[in-house]
């Protein structure tokens, strides 16, 4: 037998029911998202992007991770020299800083993954902040919060690996934060997704 635990906003205490399998919850009552991957409910924030223009399809919001994180990098050695600027985002040989990743926190095939990851990190989404559209499905998050610190740091190392030759040794310490939910209006027609912001 199933045991089915009620799930109750942690700051309102109404009971959050949900048909597709979310690592997030959203409370409809107080608008509040909270996630319980650490055993115990905690908060994170959310904003939504606006449909700011017209699409073809179904409009559905995709969630992102926007993650802050700081960073050290106490010993870096690489053929050819040099420092990366990061996704475009420090100026030359920074070996400290405070960056946010934005990490695609729906299903993704690895390589789109970190495709998008990277992109949006070294540009991110302009949006127009609106309320979550009623009726309008969000893709549930698959990328738990407890998984972000390793993938902040696989993303830091690809991103710090990028430009000067082979890394041939880094030490650095990273740690992440802050932590919240983006949705991303879309149009889906078919499996093709098309930004509407
Ligand atoms: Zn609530």
């Amino acid at each position: 037998m199933t045991k089915i635990v009620q799930i109750r906003c942690p700051k309102c205490n109404t009971p959050i029911f949900s048909k597709t399998v979310d690592s997030v919850f959203l409370c409809e009552s107080c608008g509040t998202i909270h996630v319980r991957d650490s055993g115990t409910p905690e908060d994170v924030g959310f904003q939504a992007g606006k449909f700011a223009r017209p699409g073809d399809g179904e409009r559905v919001y995709l969630p992102v991770w926007v993650t802050g994180i700081t960073f050290n990098i106490d010993d870096i050695k690489s053929e050819g020299g040099g420092l990366s600027n990061l996704f475009g985002l420090l100026s030359g040989q920074s070996r400290q800083g405070a960056i946010t990743l934005y990490i695609p926190a729906y299903e993704l095939e690895p390589m789109a993954f970190k495709e998008a990851a990277m992109r949006m990190t070294a540009n991110p989404p302009k949006i127009e902040p609106d309320r979550l559209q009623p009726g309008v499905a969000r893709q549930p998050v698959t990328l738990t919060s407890d998984q972000l610190q390793s993938i902040a740091e696989f993303l830091f190392v690809t991103g710090v690996a990028e430009k000067p030759g082979t890394l041939q040794r880094l030490d650095y310490r990273l740690s992440v934060t802050s932590k919240t939910i983006l949705y991303l209006p879309y149009y889906k027609k078919g499996d093709s997704y098309q930004p509407g912001y």
